[in-house]
């Protein structure tokens, strides 16, 4: 007889799991030498300037622009790659917000392409049926630190003249064949939000090799201010998405750590991978050949057929254990939202959906990503912790045994 479950009574396999300060004295220091310089402003300053440098060379890449959120630099970056009104563009339907915020902002169009049904991002094969005259770009979503199928990808967008602008919010240190997220498509953002792998509190940066971009992306997040001295004339309209050098000191000793520290959540979700595989009703996630996975969140399939339960109820479950999980998962399908369904973005204009620079009408509805609706109800997503012991992930092993062993026997006593 399996042990009750704890959301039915019976006790938390999880009592306390280890936490700890992802900021510490060298945050400090960086931050205390930036108050003592009198100067918080970036035009001014020396930080900001800093951190791009040290974040482009990281990368590999040529140039760094620093802003004040993931959102916005995403923002900068269409903005840069010259987005027009009525534009379409192709991207994941699971993702945060912050990923077409700036294209609604530019009246462009967010095309919505299926999802691989294993690895939950783009599939390449529907961004190629989702291609119309209108479409620009894609923005490619490495959900919860995989990167999705960049070579296809990029060969579509060289064959249909696109750009495409990789999303690493979530996916620091993630590789595709070798290759570091960001560096692939033609820009990458990240974002410095508290819950992502480097963090200062918030902000963001993109990156690209392209001085043109650079340029453009750099008056797209800065009031279109030229800094080089030419004189005040703005020539579009941009946001201030400017980032403050209190960040950037925080930013900077956040990037001196993040090998440890994606190290260290790959670390937590190898030894739960090995915990777990062979769990009866859970699935963990097949790593394609060449990808590494930067783990910003664990996810594993359970066999909602055979337990007689959805994900978010076995989700459910596994909190009344004292397991962390992301219970609102089931929510990030983006056109799901009543922005979408009402077309309410801009009032009652229904901008720029049935706008005139569209010259067209684009449906939003459940039923046109049948991939992502059905990945969002098999699928559990963990928010793990670096700071996580072995004997920590133990007990959370646990606590998924004994919530999958109940749903099982359950179902079994359920059908005789
Ligand atoms: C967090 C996140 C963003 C937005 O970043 P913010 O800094 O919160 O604006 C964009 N895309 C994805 C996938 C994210 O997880």
């Amino acid at each position: 007889m399996p042990e009750k479950p704890a959301i039915f009574g019976g006790r938390p396999v999880v009592r306390k799991l280890t936490t700890g300060n992802k900021y510490g004295s060298e945050e400090i220091k960086l931050l205390k030498e930036a108050v003592q310089s009198g100067i918080l402003f970036s035009a001014e300053g020396t930080r900001v300037k800093e951190f791009q440098k040290e974040f482009a060379k990281f990368f590999g890449a040529k140039y760094a622009v620093a802003v004040s959120s993931g959102s916005a630099a995403i923002h900068a970056a269409v903005g840069a790659l010259g987005i027009n009104p009525g534009d379409e563009v192709i991207t994941s339907p699971i993702s945060d917000m912050g990923s077409i915020i700036g294209v609604l902002y530019q009246n462009a169009i967010p095309v919505f392409a299926d999802v691989n049904p294993d690895t939950h991002t783009i599939d390449p094969k529907s961004i190629e049926d989702k291609i119309t005259k209108k479409t620009r770009g894609i923005i490619a979503v490495h959900l919860m630190g995989l990167s999705c199928d960049m070579d296809p990808i990029m060969a579509i967008a060289k064959r249909h003249k696109l750009w495409v602008v990789e999303d690493c919010a979530q996916s620091y240190l993630s590789e595709y064949k070798g290759r570091l997220n960001g560096t692939i498509g033609d820009i990458g953002c990240f974002s410095l939000q508290e819950s992502k792998h480097m963090s200062a509190g918030e902000g963001g940066i993109l990156i690209t090799n392209e001085i043109d971009l650079y340029k453009k992306a750099a008056l797209y997040g800065d009031k279109c201010y030229y800094r080089d001295g030419s004189g005040r004339n703005p020539v579009f309209l941009a946001p201030n998405y400017r980032m403050t050098e209190l960040q950037a000191a925080v930013a900077l000793a956040q990037l001196k750590k993040i090998k440890e520290v994606v190290n260290a959540y790959r670390e937590v979700a190898s030894s739960l991978t090995g915990r777990i595989t062979g769990i009866n009703g859970v699935k963990t996630i097949n790593l394609p050949k060449g990808y590494k996975h930067s783990y910003y969140l664990y996810a594993f399939k359970i066999d909602v057929d055979t337990m007689g339960i959805t994900a978010p109820e076995f989700g459910k479950a596994l909190i009344a254990e004292g397991v962390p999980v992301r219970l609102d998962y089931d929510k990030l399908l983006l056109y799901a939202y009543d922005l979408f369904l009402n077309k309410s973005a801009y009032g009652k204009s229904k901008c720029p959906f049935e706008c005139h620079y569209y010259g067209k009408k684009i449906e939003y509805r459940m039923g046109i990503c049948p991939n992502a609706e059905k990945a969002l109800q098999d699928t559990v997503v963990l928010i793990t912790s670096r700071f996580w012991t072995d004997n920590d992930v133990e007990k959370i092993a646990e606590a998924i045994r004994k919530v999958a062993g109940y749903y099982l026997k359950r179902r079994r006593d359920y059908d005789l």
